[in-house]
């Protein structure tokens, strides 16, 4: 079959080259299909770039990774999935070939964001499991659910495909390459899209194997892909050891959850080249531990000469102020390089703080966005503290930021 894959997401602020989706063409292109990547990204012209792939390779199936539905932040906010409904029909009405969607924004709500873009199918979850059946049912003409769930083949080696992905443009833009050690998180966060999704990690060699291919094309700088880098403290050591012990000279920048640390994990990162940790923190129901982990990590970070920035998420239902003045304390206490702070949490229909709020109509008032969206596909949000209290509250100290003020991610802003 001919398999042509889509990456629709144009955000540049900076830009992220589609991993997933270099992957899933390794996948494809192993099991005997012939495929092409399409990057959306930086095209002048997406239809026009479209057509001439259909009209050059002539693709009996388009593939099409969704990375999210919107841009999550309240103020400003870019919603995604209507232009991407729009590529899927002119797939569908111009060539008549049958389209998949998938990536990581599928997990929000499959069946609704299937129904909502009108696609023949949905892949929710890692597709490399299960591509191989998937296209080998439909080029004989057999059946396929219109939902499928993916899984992640643990221990895989690495099969990623960079062709049709211009890592020079990227860089230029102020993109970085990625990688990744593992898929999933074990972690329950009510909030989060990745809580309790099946966590499988890849073999240390083959990670580093990967990076030495791009420092052979002259990359030294990358991002981690992972949900959080310490899912496991084993794996994360072995990952850290192999690449110490490959003697490559590179930068990166990863993002890590309270646990999961010792004193050697933050030597091996320093070591390997880690020069900025993004934490991840909500004030949701803790036990004092929590807080005990992130005061570790960073002392830990600090004293190796890491940067740490916290990505803190508060206002939650039936949170007072008092809780919020106590954290802002506890991290003007700690000094982190930068505290990115959000008050106004995404509410999808897959995610526990949903439910808990949706039982409560008390809560309702403190919707905001579209809230005639039971679907929860357009965005809606849940604020109990608006940004002009959370300024009130944050006063001129410059180690906080209100989430979304200013466009980039931690390391563009570092
Ligand atoms: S630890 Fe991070 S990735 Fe895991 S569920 Fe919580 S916020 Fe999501």
């Amino acid at each position: 079959m001919n398999v042509l894959l889509l990456n629709p997401n144009r955000f540049r602020t900076p830009p992220a080259p589609p991993i997933g989706l270099e992957v899933l063409a390794g996948h494809v292109a192993q099991d005997g299909h012939s495929v092409r990547v399409l990057d959306l990204c930086f095209s002048d012209d997406m239809y026009a770039d479209i057509d001439r792939a259909a009209e050059t390779f002539r693709p009996d199936l388009a593939g099409i990774t969704i990375r999210n539905i919107d841009s999550v932040l309240y103020e400003n906010n870019e919603f995604y999935l209507e232009e991407i409904g729009q590529l899927v029909m002119h797939f569908r009405n111009k060539y008549g070939i049958p389209v998949i969607v998938g990536g990581a924004a599928l997990s929000a709500d499959p069946a609704g964001i299937l129904e909502y873009l009108g696609a023949d199918h949905a892949i929710a979850g890692p597709a490399e499991g299960v591509i191989t059946e998937v296209l080998s049912s439909l080029q004989k003409g057999q059946s396929v659910p219109r939902l499928i769930r993916g899984f992640y083949k643990p221990y895989s080696r690495s099969l990623r495909c960079t062709a049709g992905i211009d890592y020079p443009v990227y860089t230029r833009e102020g993109g970085i390459p990625g990688f990744e050690t593992h898929k999933g998180c074990s972690s329950s966060c009510v909030y989060c899209l990745e809580a309790d999704a099946p966590v499988a990690f890849k073999n240390p060699e083959d990670i580093v194997r990967e990076i030495t291919w791009f420092t052979k094309k002259g990359y030294n700088h990358f991002h981690l892909c992972d949900p959080e880098f310490n899912e496991d403290l084993d794996h994360a050591l072995s990952f850290c050891t192999a690449l110490k012990q490959s003697g490559m000279n590179i930068l990166w920048t990863l993002y890590m959850k309270p646990g999961n640390y010792n004193q050697k994990l933050f030597r091996l990162m320093r070591e390997t080249g880690v020069y900025l940790i993004t934490l991840t923190v909500d004030s949701f129901k803790k036990c004092p531990l929590y807080w005990d982990d992130i005061e570790k990590i960073i002392f830990n970070a600090k004293t190796n000469g890491i940067k740490i920035s916290v990505d803190f998420l508060t206002g939650f239902p039936y949170e007072d102020e008092e809780l919020l003045k106590w954290c802002l304390d506890f991290f003007r206490r700690l000094q982190p390089d930068r505290v990115n702070i959000n008050t106004y949490i995404r509410l999808y229909k897959a995610l526990t703080i949903t439910r808990i709020i949706s039982k409560d109509p008390s809560l309702a008032s403190c919707l905001k966005g579209n809230t005639d969206d039971d679907a929860l596909i357009h965005p809606v949000f849940f604020n109990r503290i608006d940004n002009d209290k959370l300024r009130q509250y944050i006063g001129d100290d410059p180690i906080f930021r209100i989430d979304g003020a200013e466009k980039g991610v931690n390391y563009t802003r570092s």
